[in-house]
């Protein structure tokens, strides 16, 4: 049969489909070229989350939940493969924590007064659509985390995420459109762009949609959103010392400091990032961190070396971040065996290798004259970040006085520093611990608008 111009244009066309369907881009919901076109899309959707009941939206994180955890597995190996930063055994666990212990719409509570003078009711409102900027640190676990609240509360939210971590980023993002979808509920609940820039930061923070910005990273960006002119959450940098004083069971707070300083290799900003001891006690605790605890005590040699791999130039490289103990070490030419998990040595507390963040498994003991002595240097410690403190005691006058003093939003007593996120202690989970502004760990309730609602002289039963 000859071929004419009809028939030609019709295989064009089916080929034509099928290269669109191929191009077509499968799994990418929410994901956009432009930041305005982002946040118009959230805008849209925020329309339709508003309208949705409480039950609506809870049906919708449930599915969440689920989601988190059938791709727990997947999203730990790509946040690790993708940032080089952590283990993928740790980031499981992380994603199943959010899955399992971040509050959803139960959160969103009333207040009510009812008198003779009628009935007054507090009611959470949402903001409308969320501006969100996220770390590579624990990337899909605060996108996931932010967006389970921020629904809750009836926002949609657009992210900036890290461009370090942006597959990862956008493979939660995906997952959190789908789960929409699957529940009746709108697509792009949570939406970014292909390529986050401080250039699209900038556009989401000055858009005119965009009310409050939640930022999650260290002082350079909180600065930034603070400054925005908007309302702003700030989850800043912390870093966190764990006291040990000489009422302690010396032995646990060894296991303890370890577990909490190594899970997902130091990451979490809440991780125990240095120790300070009352004198009587280091050297047990010493003992306790080396024979117990696979800890490798480095000399003063190996600790000059650290200092200029991982301080290279005076700033933190950002190849040591989030590494284990044995890869810190082999950079610098030590070999150690398996079981190695976290490097020690004493040191003053202007060490640099104590004073810096690492976001590493390096722990420096400072020693302290007495009890007084510890609390005045790990408040010097925690650099007024006013984020997380963890203290190893028996003694509840000295936990008070340290409490007060040090005046972080977290203190961990005689536990790891991740029971603070409800792992292994009461509570609930978040990644965005709002260390700056005050609202300490975020949830649903924190992403609400307070609004009084009054009836005057009706409404009153009683
Ligand atoms: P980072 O500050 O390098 O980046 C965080 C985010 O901010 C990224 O998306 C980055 O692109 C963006 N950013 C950085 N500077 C900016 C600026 N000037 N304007 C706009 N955006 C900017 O942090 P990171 O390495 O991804 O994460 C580690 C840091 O975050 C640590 O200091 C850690 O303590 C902190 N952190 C805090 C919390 C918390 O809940 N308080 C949680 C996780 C991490």
């Amino acid at each position: 049969m000859p071929i004419n111009e009809n028939m030609v244009q019709e295989i064009v066309q089916e080929v034509m489909a099928k290269m669109q369907i191929a191009d077509a881009p499968t799994g990418k919901h929410g994901i956009f070229k432009e930041m305005n076109d982002a946040i118009e899309a959230a805008k849209k959707s925020q329309l339709i989350v508003k309208k949705m009941s409480m039950d609506q939206r809870e049906k919708i994180i449930t599915c969440i939940r689920k989601k988190i955890k059938e791709n727990a597995e997947v999203m730990a190996r790509m946040g690790v493969e993708e940032t080089g930063m952590g283990n993928v055994g740790d980031k499981i666990l992380k994603h199943h924590l959010v899955a399992d212990k971040t509050p959803g719409t139960e959160v969103i509570t009333t207040t009510a007064w009812s008198g003779d003078r009628g009935l007054t009711l507090i009611e959470m409102g949402p903001f409308g659509v969320i501006g969100a900027i996220t770390p590579c640190t624990n990337p899909s676990e605060t996108i996931l985390c932010n967006t389970m609240g921020m629904l809750a509360g009836g926002n949609t939210v657009v992210f900036n995420p890290h461009p370090a971590a942006i597959k990862t980023s956008i493979y939660a993002i995906n997952l959190l459109n789908e789960a929409s979808l699957e529940c009746g509920g709108p697509d792009n609940i949570a939406v970014t762009v292909e390529k986050p820039t401080l250039e699209t930061s900038n556009v989401m923070m000055k858009h005119k949609d965009i009310p409050l910005i939640a930022a999650t990273g260290g002082p350079g960006v909180v600065t930034a959103v603070l400054s925005s002119g908007k309302r702003g959450i700030g989850a800043g940098a912390g870093n966190p010392p764990a006291l040990v004083d000489e009422t302690a069971d010396v032995r646990k707070a060894a296991t303890d400091i370890v577990n909490g300083c190594t899970f997902d290799n130091n990451l979490p900003c809440i991780a125990e990032k240095e120790i300070v001891a009352v004198s009587s006690i280091v050297d047990e605790l010493m003992h306790y961190l080396v024979t117990e605890n696979d800890c490798y005590l480095a000399s003063k040699e190996e600790q000059d070396k650290l200092t200029e791999v991982v301080l290279a130039g005076g700033k933190l490289n950002r190849k040591c971040v989030g590494r284990d103990a044995r890869t810190l070490l082999s950079m610098i030419g030590v070999n150690v065996p398996a079981n190695i998990r976290c490097i020690v040595f004493e040191g003053p507390k202007e060490h640099p290798l104590i004073t810096t963040e690492l976001m590493m498994p390096i722990l420096g003991v400072v020693r302290a004259r007495d009890f007084d002595d510890a609390v005045e240097q790990a408040v010097w410690l925690e650099h007024g970040n006013r984020h997380s403190a963890h203290i190893h005691s028996k003694n509840i006058d000295n936990i008070t006085k340290y409490a007060k003093a040090i005046d972080t939003a977290i203190l961990v007593k005689n536990a790891p520093s991740y029971a603070a996120l409800g792992f292994g202690g009461e509570g609930y989970c978040t990644f965005t611990i709002a260390s700056r502004t005050g609202e300490g760990l975020t949830c649903a309730s924190t992403f609400t608008k307070r609004r009084r609602c009054v009836m005057a002289d009706s409404l009153c039963i009683r």
